[in-house]
């Protein structure tokens, strides 16, 4: 069994943290650069050119891309012979009580946590602190609404792989863009154009409120919950990578096709660049059932991931 320091598993998800909400990666940068280069539309290539121009000057002074800096959302790949190294008794993991506030939850607020998902949470709220990033969560969705002070709880997806390594990747989710994704179930005779037609309508209703251009996750298969999964899995690939079974490759390449042909353009001002991707991942499914589920990211697409 190989083990990693919890403190360094806090540090990782820190930076990675920071770095996503000052940097925009390299596969975005290039598809907004490659996008104003084809845009025909004069008001549209010079949004993009803002939009190129915004992540320049977020990376070199260090202040965030968007003033939105995201819900944390991380997928971690844990090898099967990896494990966490609980933190040294001495250290004590300062964590934010997220459920309730004043003198009476004080003794909470300094706990001894240990686990993985203790250690990604550690590391979340540090990078929040320490990159200035706006803290965007709140304990209770629907009653009180209280700020958690903190950016956690991250939404953690887990899962096992062969091996002895840690994957992170952290994409810093906009609530913006977050609020248009939809859901819908097929009748498993659909066709494919019914799909795409759908899919297509989900991008239109965003419409500018998400921050187009759009990244766009699709999640085809799987059950309910599968398909959504799908759908936001599918925005942590290179957007210049394509699906590797050719039947979906074309799907992608479609519906890309048939989204930016809707003309609603960066910032949905006008003009050809209305996705600068769109990402389909699948997954087994019954036979009663075809799920399709589209995760709509905005031009501030926040995604870096680390390999321990
Ligand atoms: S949708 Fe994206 S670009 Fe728009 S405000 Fe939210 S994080 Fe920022």
């Amino acid at each position: 069994m190989r083990y990693i320091k919890f403190e360094k598993i806090a540090q990782i998800v820190e930076s990675l943290c920071v770095s996503a909400g000052y940097e925009l990666p390299d596969d975005v940068l290039a598809a907004l650069k490659e996008a104003q280069r084809k845009e025909t539309n004069p008001g549209a290539a010079k949004i993009l050119n803002q939009l190129i121009e915004n992540a320049r000057i977020a990376k070199e002074d260090k202040i965030p891309l968007c003033q939105d800096t995201g819900l944390a959302v991380v997928f971690v790949e844990q090898g099967s012979v990896v494990a966490v190294k609980p933190p040294e008794l001495d250290t004590i993991c300062l964590m934010p009580d997220t459920r309730g506030s004043g003198d009476e939850n004080r003794a909470s607020r300094i706990e001894h946590r240990e686990t993985l998902f203790d250690a990604i949470n550690a590391g979340v709220a540090a990078g929040c602190e320490k990159g200035f990033l706006r803290k965007s969560v709140v304990a209770d969705p629907l009653n009180k609404r209280e700020n958690t002070g903190s950016n956690t709880p991250a939404i953690i997806h887990h899962s096992i792989v062969p091996g002895d390594k840690l994957k992170i990747t952290i994409i810093a989710k906009g609530g913006g863009c977050e609020n248009k994704s939809q859901f819908r179930m097929f009748k498993p005779t659909a066709e494919r154009e019914e799909i795409i037609d759908w899919i297509v309508d989900v991008v239109r209703t965003a419409g500018a409120d998400a921050c187009p251009p759009f990244v766009v996750g699709v999640g085809i298969g799987g059950d309910f919950e599968i398909s959504c999964l799908l759908s936001k899995k599918a925005l942590c690939r290179n957007l210049a990578a394509r699906n590797e079974d050719g039947f979906y490759a074309e799907l992608e390449a479609d519906l890309l096709s048939a989204i930016n042909a809707l003309g609603l353009g960066p910032q949905g001002l006008g003009g050809d660049t209305t996705a600068l991707a769109c990402l389909v991942e699948t997954a087994p499914c019954h036979i009663a059932s075809l799920p399709v589920a589209v995760n709509i990211e905005c031009h501030s697409h926040r995604h870096k991931s680390a390999v321990l």
